[in-house]
């Protein structure tokens, strides 16, 4: 498939002003449908198998990918579906739950510094330190005053991060309330899907335009040149994983890497018997 750069059709240009509701959650912006999109997805995953492993040889940078999403949004299955295949000790994927009263005694950025993947690995967060411009400024955790100052602060943290060898990709995948309605009823009444489901969800959902505006914000305000968000429309699983993973290939690509060279001279060596 000769195709457009998938980040050009989904990153929210810094600078450029977003508004939620120009993104349709149900769209496809690649012109495949879903069993050749799923047959590409795979085709992909064996280029960025292969880009993992040079990532990892050579040492010289780190990934980090940021997953947020309401509720059932998807950040499970890109884990799963995209991520499948790649060295699973290259990858390292770390949840961000309620602060802990250790990490709530720290600054809020604390526990994600700790996290942030060390050079020639590839880093995963399911949640990350936008819940403390998301789930915080929802709920009034902390004053406007308090909240309102992160979103320079989150841009300055990720500059650094990104001048010191850490490559980040922020994915918003996109799902909408109807989407949601679907798939926590399918978790209510499916006994294998029980497990997922937590009646806090639902207070979340009464809070569906709350976090709406806090979502527009937080990509308004920290969608940078050096960490820029893709807001991937996300109701169609197989077009969110094809999404999110080109957008990853697409970006290791531009690495240019190389395995590097033998630690020792190798010529003539040959192996005893
Ligand atoms: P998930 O929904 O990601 O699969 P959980 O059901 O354990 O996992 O939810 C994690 C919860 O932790 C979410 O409700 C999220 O909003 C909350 N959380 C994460 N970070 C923070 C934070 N900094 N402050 C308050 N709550 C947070």
């Amino acid at each position: 498939m000769s195709q457009p750069s998938v980040r050009d059709l989904h990153m929210a240009k810094p600078g450029e002003e977003f508004r939620i509701k120009d993104v349709d959650p149900a769209e496809v912006r690649l012109p495949v449908g879903k069993r050749e999109g799923k047959d590409a997805l795979k085709t992909d995953r064996q280029e960025l198998v292969r880009l993992q492993e040079i990532l990892y040889a050579e040492g010289k940078q780190a990934v980090l990918i940021v997953l947020q999403a309401m509720d059932t949004g998807g950040k499970d299955g890109v884990i799963r579906h995209v991520v499948a295949g790649v060295n699973p000790q290259g990858c390292i994927v770390t949840p961000f739950k309620v602060p802990t009263p250790e990490e709530l005694a720290h600054d809020y950025l604390w526990r994600v510094h700790k996290a942030v993947p060390p050079r020639r690995m590839i880093g995963i967060f399911n949640r990350s330190h936008y819940e403390d411009v998301l789930v915080v400024r929802v709920h009034n955790l902390v004053p406007k005053a308090v909240w309102s100052k992160r979103y320079d602060q989150i841009a300055a943290f990720e500059k650094h991060l990104a001048e010191n060898g850490v490559t980040i990709l922020k994915f918003f995948l996109h799902i909408s309330k109807e989407e949601q309605k679907e798939r926590l009823e399918e978790r209510l009444h499916d006994p294998n899907k029980q497990w997922k489901f937590s009646v806090g969800d639902l207070k979340e959902r009464e809070l569906w335009d709350d976090y709406m505006a806090a979502y527009q914000d937080m990509v308004n305000l920290t969608s940078t040149k050096w960490a820029p968000w893709y807001v991937i429309p996300a109701n169609r699983n197989w077009y969110r994983n094809l999404a999110v993973g080109r957008i990853l290939l697409e970006t290791l690509r531009e690495f240019n890497m190389q395995y590097p060279a033998p630690k020792d001279d190798l010529s003539g060596i040959v192996i005893p018997d």
